[in-house]
């Protein structure tokens, strides 16, 4: 055995699943249906495609999947026509503040070996910046280009379409400082300071901040029922809908904390509204920033994560040559039994 191959034991593969049809991908995670009424000039029009709601929640099912095997069972030969790994990092490359055994020996060693290194993230919590400081505390220098967060990919749709207003956020530190490293305004902080509770009377007075053009939404540990209102009235103004991504929840341990898709899910059921873009895994906007901005090809790339519905998934609907599920987050070695 190689001592690449040994150094990619913790990570468990899956044999390949059928590939899904180009029929099968939502080309676009854009509704249609939400236009501002604030300034039509700061927002081109985007594409007109259908929002598919149900892509979110399918992913290949336990039964299509055969039994886990090792990767080295295949190394050095599958590896050698991989370019690229894109690994995800909570629940694949750390737990917490914890580096997962024999993680960052196998990036090591993928380096060694001239392999390409992209960390591509649903977690909106923390910055690329943020994320440079926790790869060195782990010992891995990394660059920020290697990183792809859903955080700056939801600035990035923003700015992809010259959005020249405000954006109200729901969400953690890293969304606000992914906004404004791309030059986009973070409209007042709404729900922060103020107490939850809102009467009817309150809601009435409630009135959108001028210039607020979009709200983006990510996991938020203060989440409140002030914001939920608010984000609502914002979306029924004609604001935009930016989700981070879709993931419900985070196992911690043998519990399953909410993750950004319930803030999304709340915001969307409370304004009635779908969300106009999805900005991490595995929607098409991501894909299209790991092609066109950071020049990936799929078909020379593998996939890592420990989630069927947004790792793996994407890995599936790009066409990636190789998909990895390590079986150490979400996904764990019990739920597929021998
Ligand atoms: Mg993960």
């Amino acid at each position: 055995m190689s001592s690449l191959s040994r150094s990619l034991l913790p990570l468990r593969a899956l044999r390949p699943l059928p590939r899904l049809s180009a029929k099968s991908y939502p080309k676009s995670w854009v509704n249609p249906g939400s236009k501002s009424a604030l300034s039509a000039a700061c927002k081109p029009a985007v594409s007109a495609k259908k929002f598919s709601a149900n892509a979110l929640k399918a992913e290949p099912s336990a039964e299509a999947i055969v039994h886990p095997r090792y990767l080295d069972e295949h190394v050095p030969g599958e590896l050698d026509s991989i370019d690229t790994f894109i690994f995800d990092c909570d629940g694949v490359l750390w737990k917490g503040g914890n580096a997962i055994n024999g993680s960052i020996e196998a990036l090591t060693a993928l380096r060694r070996a001239g392999k390409q290194l992209f960390f591509v993230t649903n977690n909106s919590a923390h910055s690329r910046a943020e994320m440079v400081q926790k790869f060195s505390r782990l010992g891995l220098d990394v660059e920020k280009t290697e990183i792809i967060g859903a955080a700056y990919a939801a600035a990035a749709w923003l700015k992809a379409r010259n959005f020249c207003e405000k954006a109200y956020v729901i969400g953690e530190r890293g969304i606000y400082d992914e906004l404004e490293e791309l030059g986009i305004e973070v409209a007042t902080r709404i729900g922060d300071a103020d107490s939850s509770e809102m009467t009817d009377a309150e809601f009435i007075e409630l009135e959108v901040e001028e210039g607020v053009g979009a709200i983006v939404v990510g996991g938020d540990s203060a989440f409140n029922y002030r914001k939920l209102a608010y984000a609502s009235l914002c979306l029924q103004q004609g604001c935009w809908f930016v989700a981070t991504n879709p993931d419900a929840a985070d196992r911690i341990g043998s519990r399953l904390k909410p993750g950004a898709g319930a803030m999304v899910a709340a915001v969307k059921e409370a304004a009635q509204c779908e969300p106009n873009v999805i900005a991490g895994k595995p929607s098409s906007w991501l894909l299209e920033l790991l092609e066109n901005e950071y020049g990936i090809k799929m078909s020379r790339t593998a996939v890592v994560g420990d989630r069927l519905d947004t790792d793996i998934r994407m890995g599936r609907l790009s066409g990636a040559a190789m998909t990895v599920l390590t079986l150490s987050g979400v996904r764990i070695v019990a739920h597929f039994p021998p």
